[in-house]
């Protein structure tokens, strides 16, 4: 059956219309093959001009799109269900991203914005042609249980969250501590190992001296930060350096430590030996000028290698300087330096003014959290991805901040960097809120982007059952490799890998791909 596309420019972001000549775009869209409609929208995302656009689709019984437009992420779940009620599966949509691919890069350069915008919409129009609806198909949970690693504040959190909405939660605390939260607290307990899926995961806990495997649908991390494992040449010099949260404890009982009073960001300010996340830099604001505010007698400094705080809370910066909160900027070249037999001074250069200064300290603050190294364990068990620094990756920043890259696994707190204990509840809420939401249907959807062995071209070789993370290839009873399609995250490794060119991934066929990569390497750069 012949293709009918329709083609969407998107117009929302400013610099779309002030470099591309959208019109001449338009053109180039209706003159292709198989184009039935154009459409110019100046915001996709809005819900009316949305609802031109599918409308569009059902009047002219169109059945596939190529939107250009923003982030696939920024755009898609409410663009393609939309797509999906004019009856247009969301296998058929194509996404082009115009704005960081064409508009970012090439602000200066208006015609080879025009040429490649062209190029793409082209290759989009090859691969779109070529595209087929995918099924996806629906298996119930087993269970309702959702597991917290972690019983901290954003562990607890979750674990209330979650059973807000109907899970049964169950809590791994590695310490014995008592707690208080909803459901099975299970302390001195780890995670070693995870097998299964999202909706119907296998996980292998280390309960005490015993191995027990333990069914659920999803899994919250909220391991939080590394304060306990401070190391690092500072670390090493002050013997009674503290960390940030001790010294915000004795604000809040109204004690005023031995002064002057230096915060350093790290322990380690060289970076050589302790791989250190974020530094917390809200809390030490806040703990800082807390601190000032209670006793403005203080001297206080704050030594640091770089700026950053979460949201507004840069506007604290002026207000603590104000306050008489000395900051001083080293370059990680040369980073401070306490000498063990005088563990009373630092030594500092000053970046902006390349002075040498030697700050006498009664009490050293580290502000900066190191990553908790029982990450690692976790995220090779659960096959997550993580940060350069030891945190736990997330999915996606800007629409699904405490989720990550394996679906039915959710990430808050400091497992994923350090924040305020406020900021840390809250997104222990949210990662709690949305693995309830997950569990609560009772059943998980897959299928739709993954691959499939052709069974004839098989050799029984095990690579793709060694390669894939997520262990969804199996040899079958035919002898041949099979997958599991409920684990097949549509990475794509197995179909590169495979030496028998047996694996398919679907929606990503080499017809596909070809026709897309044809184009744009033919088209004009
Ligand atoms: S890598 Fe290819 S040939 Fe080897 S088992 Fe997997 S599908 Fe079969
Ligand atoms: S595409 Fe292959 S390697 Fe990737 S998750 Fe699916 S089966 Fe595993």
């Amino acid at each position: 059956m012949k293709a009918k596309v329709q083609v969407v420019l998107c117009k929302c972001c400013t610099e779309m219309p002030a470099l591309l000549d959208m019109e001449k775009l338009a053109k180039a869209a209706s003159d292709s093959e198989n184009v039935l409609s154009v459409l110019a929208v100046d915001a996709v995302c809005d819900g009316k001009q949305l609802a031109q656009v599918v409308n569009n689709v059902k009047d002219k019984e169109l059945d596939r799109a190529v939107v250009l437009a923003c982030h696939k992420k920024d755009i898609s779940p409410a663009l393609l269900k939309a797509y999906k009620r004019a009856g247009v599966s969301e296998y058929m949509v194509e996404i082009v991203n115009i704005r960081e691919e064409v508009v970012l890069p090439h602000r200066d350069e208006p015609h080879r914005a025009q040429a490649k915008a062209e190029t793409k919409l082209k290759a989009a129009l090859a691969r779109a042609r070529l595209l087929a609806p995918l099924e996806r198909q629906s298996e119930l949970m087993r269970t309702r249980n959702v597991v917290v690693i972690g019983a901290g504040v954003s562990g607890q959190a979750a674990a209330r969250e979650a059973a807000k909405s109907g899970a049964h939660t169950i809590l791994l605390e590695k310490t014995g501590k008592s707690l208080k939260a909803p459901g099975v607290i299970m302390p001195n307990s780890t995670l070693v190992g995870c097998g299964g899926y999202g909706g119907n995961f296998k996980l292998i806990i280390k309960a005490g001296e015993k191995i027990e495997e333990l069914e659920t649908a999803a899994v919250v991390i909220a391991t939080g930060g590394g304060w306990t494992h401070l190391k690092g040449p500072l670390a090493k010099a002050v013997k009674d350096a503290i960390p940030l949260y001790r010294l915000h404890e004795q604000v809040q009982a109204g004690v005023l430590p031995k002064g002057p009073i230096v915060i350093v960001d790290t322990p380690d300010p060289a970076g050589k030996t302790l791989r250190v996340q974020d530094f917390a830099w809200d809390d030490t604001l806040e703990t800082a000028m807390e601190l000032k505010k209670k006793h403005p007698e203080a001297e206080l400094w704050v030594v640091f290698q770089e700026m950053r705080a979460f949201g507004l809370s840069e506007l604290a910066y002026k207000e603590a300087a104000e306050m008489g909160i000395k900051f001083v900027r080293y370059d990680k070249a040369g980073p401070p330096k306490i000498d063990p037999k005088n563990p009373t001074s630092m030594a500092v250069k000053d970046f902006a003014h390349g002075e040498l200064l030697n700050v006498k300290f009664g009490t050293l603050v580290f502000a900066s959290i190191p990553a908790n190294p029982d990450n690692e364990g976790i995220a090779d068990a659960l096959r997550i991805p993580m940060t350069a620094e030891g945190g736990i990756r997330r999915g996606s920043m800007q629409r699904w901040p405490v989720t990550t890259p394996r679906p039915g696994v959710f990430v808050c707190g400091s497992a994923l960097f350090p924040k305020p204990h406020e900021v840390a509840e809250r997104e222990g809420e949210a990662a709690g809120s949305m693995a309830g939401g997950f569990v609560k249907p009772g059943t998980i959807e897959f299928g739709g982007v993954v691959a499939e062995v052709e069974q004839e071209k098989c050799s029984a070789c095990l690579t793709c059952v060694r390669t894939c993370p997520y262990e969804a290839p199996f040899i079958g009873k035919a002898g041949k490799a099979e997958i599991r399609i409920q684990g097949c995250q549509g990475c794509g490794m197995c179909v590169g890998i495979c030496p028998s060119k047996a694996i398919e991934l679907h929606h990503y066929t080499d017809e596909q791909v070809t026709a897309e990569t044809r184009t744009l390497l033919g088209g004009d750069f």
